[in-house]
């Protein structure tokens, strides 16, 4: 459920008007709804109520500080993948002992500003970077708690480009050698093993991978536990998917897949963490576009819009499938046609949608890219220099850019000439 329905014939972003925020900012923009991120914030935090607990949004999916901090106010802790998603974080007041960090290739500089600036945990994912970590810690005084990524070895049948709990992903020890990873971490001073961390994929739409990989993780937990280790955290990761069609099976709720987490883990008494991105953000943002061209072509219209794959890289770049509806609500009946959705980047990639029925639309309509909020922005480049488009904050009937387009100047004046030209 989101919070951008029709109204009075035209699609309202909670109580502001898509056309309202279009004429202020201009197009194309992405739009978040407070009320639908703090809804599905909820609907995580409630799932795992009666357990203990953090909901850690994985801000990789939207990083903008003001989502930051409106769901770090309603006490979400931060799973951050860099150093730089680390300063962001602290940038939105999200304290160190809120943010768990993740990541295969963390840098020795981006381990000294967590250690530096507070961390819950590090999540690691090799030996190698548990002896970084550890030196670290030594140099800088402090213990490091951590807990290590175990690749479960399943299949979280989704895109092959985000999966990443098969033996063949980068990520994580395989779970066969769990006992001497963890004993290795135990002989480290710098180091306090505090948990188990799994994480195998994105955009999952069934339960039952998670259930493989959670019921793993129950048993090397008993195991761990009668080799002398303390294990009183689980890191559970993200991964839950959202119904990006309205025709599909909708993916399991965050109410089921917390039941399955009770049922699975209940019983060892952990501390569970969750680290959902795509959930909390992906419904709770659209990205707004402007129709410039109707070409005709040979057997297909062509609507040609003013936003692209720069702007919005996930039909290109996973085959992604986005709603997209018009923002002036189509009268009733009105009989739709097929269109190709383009950008006007240079390439065929640039391409939203192919024969996708839509009503009549002319050159100055906008549309609007359902389910956009979850690595939409936060992929964007500028790409044939076109600017990072505006991010806009809706909350109830106010709305705030919360990221400005940057100037053709500002864009390109970033670029230097070495002085033998
Ligand atoms: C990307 C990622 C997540 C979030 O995944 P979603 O599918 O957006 O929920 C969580 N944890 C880790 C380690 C990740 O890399």
């Amino acid at each position: 459920m989101d919070h951008f329905l029709y109204r009075d014939g035209a699609l309202y972003a909670e109580d502001v008007p898509i056309y309202e925020i279009a004429a202020a900012v201009g197009t194309p923009f992405y739009v978040y709804s407070t009320a639908t991120l703090l809804r599905h914030f909820q609907l995580f935090d409630n799932a795992l109520d009666g357990m203990d607990h953090l909901v850690c949004y994985a801000m990789k999916a939207a990083s903008n500080q003001a989502i930051l901090k409106t769901l770090a106010q309603a006490g979400a802790g931060m799973d951050v993948v860099s150093g730089g998603e680390y300063l962001r974080a602290k940038a939105a007041g999200v304290p160190g002992d809120k943010i768990v960090f993740s990541g295969v290739g963390k840098t020795a500089d981006e381990i000294r500003a967590a250690l530096s600036g507070g961390i819950r945990q590090f999540n690691v994912e090799s030996e190698p970077e548990m002896e970084v970590i550890n030196a670290i810690a030594l140099e800088l005084g402090v213990v490091a708690p951590i807990t290590v990524r175990v690749n479960p070895d399943v299949d979280a049948k989704t895109h092959a480009k985000i999966a990443t709990g098969k033996s063949e992903n980068k990520f994580g020890i395989p779970i066969a050698r769990a006992s001497e990873v963890y004993a290795h971490a135990a002989s480290l001073p710098g180091l306090e093993v505090i948990g188990i961390d799994v994480h195998i994929g994105s955009q999952l739409t069934e339960l039952e991978p998670f259930e493989l990989a959670y019921t793993k993780v129950a048993e090397l937990t008993e195991k761990l536990r009668s080799e002398g280790h303390n294990i009183r955290r689980l890191d559970l990761g993200g991964g839950l998917g959202i119904p990006y069609t309205r025709a599909n099976d909708a993916p399991p709720l965050p109410v089921e897949y917390g039941a399955l987490i009770k049922k699975t883990l209940g019983h060892l008494g952990c501390e569970i963490e969750i680290e959902p991105g795509r959930l909390i953000a992906g419904n709770a943002g659209l990205m707004v576009s402007k129709v410039i061209y109707v070409k005709s072509g040979e057997g297909r219209d062509f609507l040609i819009l003013d936003g692209a794959m720069n702007d919005l890289i996930r039909p290109a770049m996973y085959e992604a499938y986005h709603d997209i509806v018009a923002v002036q609500e189509p009268a009733p009946g009105v009989e739709q046609q097929p269109y190709d959705i383009v950008g006007p980047v240079c390439e065929s990639g640039d391409t939203f949608a192919k024969e996708r029925n839509m009503p009549p639309l002319a050159p100055g309509d906008l549309v609007a890219f359902r389910s956009a909020g979850a690595y939409g922005a936060v992929m964007s480049s500028e790409y044939n220099t076109r600017p990072l488009i505006p991010e806009v904050l809706v909350h109830g009937d106010q709305f705030a850019v919360i990221r400005e387009r940057p100037s053709f100047d500002e864009i390109i004046n970033r670029d230097t000439i070495p002085e033998w030209l």
